[in-house]
């Protein structure tokens, strides 16, 4: 028997120069460690044992109707393009129509060497396939556009890294893997037909009521916009927002080196390879208008009056800061209970935020206690606090809910790095205790009962970088 699933691939129907197709690399030992039940049958994958689910979500065998491939593109790496990148490490076995509907991509992340995987092994380690495993998902549970997580699979294989490391593979669902990368390689190499066809593509996918090329840049632009408001609002830091990372659907993707502040500090910069801090935590709604300005550039040349379609494209990128200022209001309004928050309301969200930053004071308890009524622990400087609190409650007076409201905008709980790092160290022991508590807890991270990850880290804890693995 093998697992069946809905497949209708409409990618692998595109024409050649989109992707490669490629099989996924047998492994020598497939190995189950987790399979997301309610997942797997919102999009219709078939009852299957631990050993057939490993078979299939480890690359080894193929569930009928996929037609696996790597997908081309390219992008700005730090500011600095590269003309060819594609899945080095990924394969898209095709997409799915589930029950609700909704057409998704199921890739899987670490299948073996494809044409784009240049000097890489296109392999990955258990330690990063857990982490996105629990922050994707820990993301869905968040309300917050985001790729999912189907299964991890052990490989029983061994990957090479700075040390010798379990090798494992992430089934990965998304409404699609379309990036503004995906764009970029063909409008780089002036192929407009492409071009066309991936925006008609696209529209038809993400966008179906938007009209032509410009339609499509304002549909993203306000996706993109919504989504960095909604990391803003949890304190979270993707960490390498190239124009590859940044999806067309507006879901979160590639969870590298991404974490979740602990005090807060605006400048906050976890990735080991983010040397110049420029994904910063405060960096990023600046970071999403350049990655739209790429995505403007490149569907350009398709257009039949250009000069109009580029005053027409600087209009859509120039408003975007307004944007994600007015979708930050709305998420930082309801984190300090006003459900409709006026522009005059964004100094009280400022001047707390400076005052938590000023005392180091822990972003994710401190919305949680405000929500809860007593946020004045949170502070060394009481005084400091009190006096916010007295702006605040007045301003409170007229509203209707604030704690409720409050309470909605603030989880309890979030994936803290020195619990994820932890979790890790113990996976790779053979100890998937630390995983399945994360796991189950972060699926509730409103109202969870495990209030022993609320713990910000001790010193020692501390995890002050983060790799990409
Ligand atoms: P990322 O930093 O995850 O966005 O990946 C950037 C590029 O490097 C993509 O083209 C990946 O497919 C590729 N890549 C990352 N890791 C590997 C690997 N281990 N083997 C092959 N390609 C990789
Ligand atoms: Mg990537
Ligand atoms: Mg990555």
């Amino acid at each position: 028997m093998t697992i069946t699933a809905p497949f209708d691939n409409t990618y692998a129907r595109l024409p050649d120069a989109f992707f490669t197709r490629q099989m996924p690399a047998p492994v020598r030992a497939p190995e189950l460690i987790a399979y997301n039940a309610p997942l797997g049958a919102l999009l219709g994958f078939s009852q299957a044992d631990d050993a057939e689910r490993a078979a299939v979500f480890s690359g080894t065998a193929l569930p009928e109707g996929a037609a696996p491939l790597a997908q081309l593109y390219a992008g700005h790496q730090f500011g600095n393009y590269n003309p060819q990148l594609g899945d080095g490490r990924a394969l898209l076995l095709g997409e799915v129509v589930g029950k609700d509907g909704l057409r998704r991509d199921i890739q899987l992340k670490g299948s073996g060497p494809t044409p784009y995987s240049r000097m890489g092994d296109g392999r990955a380690w258990l330690g990063p396939v857990l982490r996105e495993y629990i922050v994707s998902e820990a993301m869905h549970a968040l309300g917050i556009p985001t790729t999912r997580a189907l299964a991890a699979t052990l490989t029983g294989e061994e990957v090479i890294r700075e040390t010798v490391l379990p090798g494992a593979v992430l089934t990965r669902v998304a409404a699609s893997h379309l990036r503004v990368g995906t764009f970029q390689v063909f409008a780089h190499r002036g192929q407009t037909d492409a071009l066309r066809q991936l925006t008609d593509y696209a529209i038809g996918r993400h966008y179906p009521d938007v009209h032509g090329p410009m339609g499509l840049l304002l549909a993203v632009c306000d996706a993109q916009a919504r989504l960095i408001a909604a990391w803003m609002s949890v304190g979270f830091i993707h960490g390498v927002m190239n124009t590859d990372n940044c999806t067309i659907s507006g879901e979160t993707i590639d969870y590298g080196p991404c974490a979740f502040m602990d005090e807060f500090h605006s400048d906050t910069v976890f990735s080991s390879i983010d040397q110049t801090g420029r994904y910063a935590y405060s960096s990023q709604p600046r970071i999403a208008v350049w990655n739209m300005a790429q995505f403007a550039t490149s569907l350009l040349q398709q257009m039949d009056d250009p000069e109009a379609a580029v005053e027409e494209a600087t209009a859509i990128v120039h408003a975007m800061p307004e944007q994600i200022e007015t979708a930050w209001l709305q998420r930082f309004g309801a984190k300090i209970g006003l459900a409709a928050p006026a522009p005059e309301d964004g100094q009280l969200v400022q001047t707390l935020l400076d005052l938590m930053q000023a005392q180091g004071a822990d972003f994710t308890n401190t919305f949680d206690a405000l929500a809860r009524g007593d946020a004045r622990d949170q502070f060394v400087d009481r005084d400091a606090f009190d006096a916010w609190a007295a702006d605040w409650r007045d301003r409170l007076a007229s509203e209707e809910a604030p704690g409720a409201v409050m309470q909605a905008a603030s989880p309890r709980i979030i994936p803290r790095n020195h619990r994820i790092e932890e979790m890790i160290t113990a996976a790779v022991a053979g100890d998937f205790a630390p995983f399945e508590r994360l796991s189950s807890a972060l699926a509730d991270p409103f109202s969870t009962d495990d209030t022993g990850l609320m713990r910000p880290p001790t010193e020692a804890q501390r995890v002050p970088a983060t790799f990409c693995g």
